[in-house]
């Protein structure tokens, strides 16, 4: 890794996310299986939120933009309660994972970093309720992000190609993203 890269990853480390690691953004392969998931609506954001689908793009669009990209960081967030009383605590800790990815893009644009794309946890929680409830514009167009999963990505199988732990804890939570890029 070059100088920059480390850099980045310090940087990363310093604003608490608990792992963040390079890796080639070729792993990110986009699924039919994960796409029924989604189609489930078991959240009820399926049609509902612009970062989730089918408002994200087909798995086709997506996999020609995850081809313009060829560094990619994963980053990992972890926050300790107990997971099945903690819907607001649960909301806060995926409200900082995304904001700890803006403000990693922010000093990345600040190395000179311009093409960039920052993926999330969860559905897109920036409003309350989505725009796309209300059939409205995006309000943050610039600062929505869609998850991994959105994508079609299965995160478990990425995770394993890591080693890195995918299991359930109920006393932890563990949000999962990326940041792809190229300079
Ligand atoms: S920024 Fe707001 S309107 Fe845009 S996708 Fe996120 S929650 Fe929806």
């Amino acid at each position: 890794m070059d100088k920059l890269g480390i850099k980045i990853l310090e940087r990363a480390g310093q604003m608490g996310f608990t792992e963040s690691l390079a890796f080639d953004p070729g792993l990110l392969v986009p699924k039919q299986r994960t796409r029924d998931f989604c189609e489930e609506d078991k959240c009820g954001d399926y049609n509902n939120n612009y970062m989730c689908p089918p408002c994200v793009g087909s798995l086709e669009e997506i996999k020609g933009q995850l081809e313009e990209f060829h560094r990619g960081l994963l980053l990992r967030y972890s926050r300790s309660m107990e997971v099945k009383k903690g819907n607001k605590e649960i909301t806060d800790s995926k409200a900082a994972f995304h904001n700890k990815i803006l403000q990693l893009e922010e000093f990345m644009r600040g190395e000179g970093i311009e093409h960039m794309w920052g993926i999330s946890g969860g559905s897109c929680g920036l409003c309350e309720p989505c725009q796309a409830r209300l059939s409205e514009p995006c309000l943050y167009p610039d600062k929505a992000k869609a998850s991994l999963e959105a994508l079609g990505i299965d995160v478990l199988d990425l995770l394993d190609e890591f080693g890195l732990d995918n299991k359930f804890h109920p006393d932890k939570i563990t949000w999962t993203g990326c940041i792809l890029f190229d300079y």
